[in-house]
């Protein structure tokens, strides 16, 4: 039934919005082409939708979604790149002014990663997953190394916004990415969603923690070679108890 649900749905998309006088922004976008300022990259996961997240319309931000919301490092050209490639675009076609990397709290790759438990059958490996997860397993090892006596889901929760601190480092490891933000066209940010508070965390570079968006104060999230993932697993480590 759930298959037949997606055919209906486009069956109202098509009686109730494609063509309608009130929905004039969507032919516009149409017929003149994309133009959006935002680069969003955020976990596949069926239940973190960053349009919904950011009450955003058609047009507003380009997406990519994958495992854990997970940058990898600018590498070989001669590989496959899907995230680089969609990433390219939006920088170098597009020319969006800001990337936000959406990790979110009870992410299923991220709590792979930090417990080697990826819930298959026995005697059955995935065949891409863990190689990608790869992506964030050096903080994973720092978290276990710097937060040996703190339980598991603090852990989780410190692999799941220090995810995204790799994420936003590995961004700037591209250098027509790195180049921008040191000319301050373009800007990068980390945020971090628990749907069970709902409530979003952005990361602070100049704290080196995550804290809840400010919806009034001003954009501050341009992140340098300081404030990285050691500042951040530090203070983490310094303040063990508020936990995200
Ligand atoms: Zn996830």
């Amino acid at each position: 039934m759930t298959y037949r649900k997606l055919i209906k749905g486009f069956d109202a998309f098509k009686r109730d919005f494609f063509g309608k006088e009130v929905n004039a922004d969507y032919q516009k976008l149409v017929e003149e082409g994309q133009r959006p300022e935002t680069l969003v990259i955020a976990c596949s996961d069926s239940r973190i939708d960053p349009a919904l997240l950011t009450y955003s319309d058609l047009g507003q931000f380009f997406a990519i979604r994958n495992v854990a919301a997970l940058v990898p490092p600018y590498g070989e050209k001669d590989n496959l790149h899907g995230v680089s490639a969609a990433i390219e675009y939006a920088v170098r076609a597009l020319g969006v002014k800001h990337i936000v990397v959406l990790g979110h709290a009870g992410c299923g790759g991220i709590n792979a990663l930090a417990t080697g438990n990826y819930q298959v059958e026995p005697n059955t490996e995935f065949e891409f997953i863990e190689k990608w997860l790869d992506i964030a397993r050096h903080a994973k090892e720092r978290i276990d190394a710097e937060m040996p006596d703190a339980d598991q889901a603090y852990k989780i929760s410190t692999l799941e916004q220090a995810a995204v601190i790799v994420s936003l480092h590995n961004l700037l490891s591209f250098p027509w990415i790195k180049s921008r933000c040191d000319d301050n066209v373009l800007k990068i940010h980390g945020w971090c969603f628990d749907m069970q508070q709902g409530e979003l965390y952005e990361y602070q570079p100049d704290r080196g923690i995550f804290d809840t968006v400010d919806v009034t104060g001003q954009d501050k999230a341009l992140l340098t070679a300081q404030n990285g993932l050691d500042f951040f697993i530090k203070n983490k480590a310094c303040c063990a108890s508020d936990a995200a």
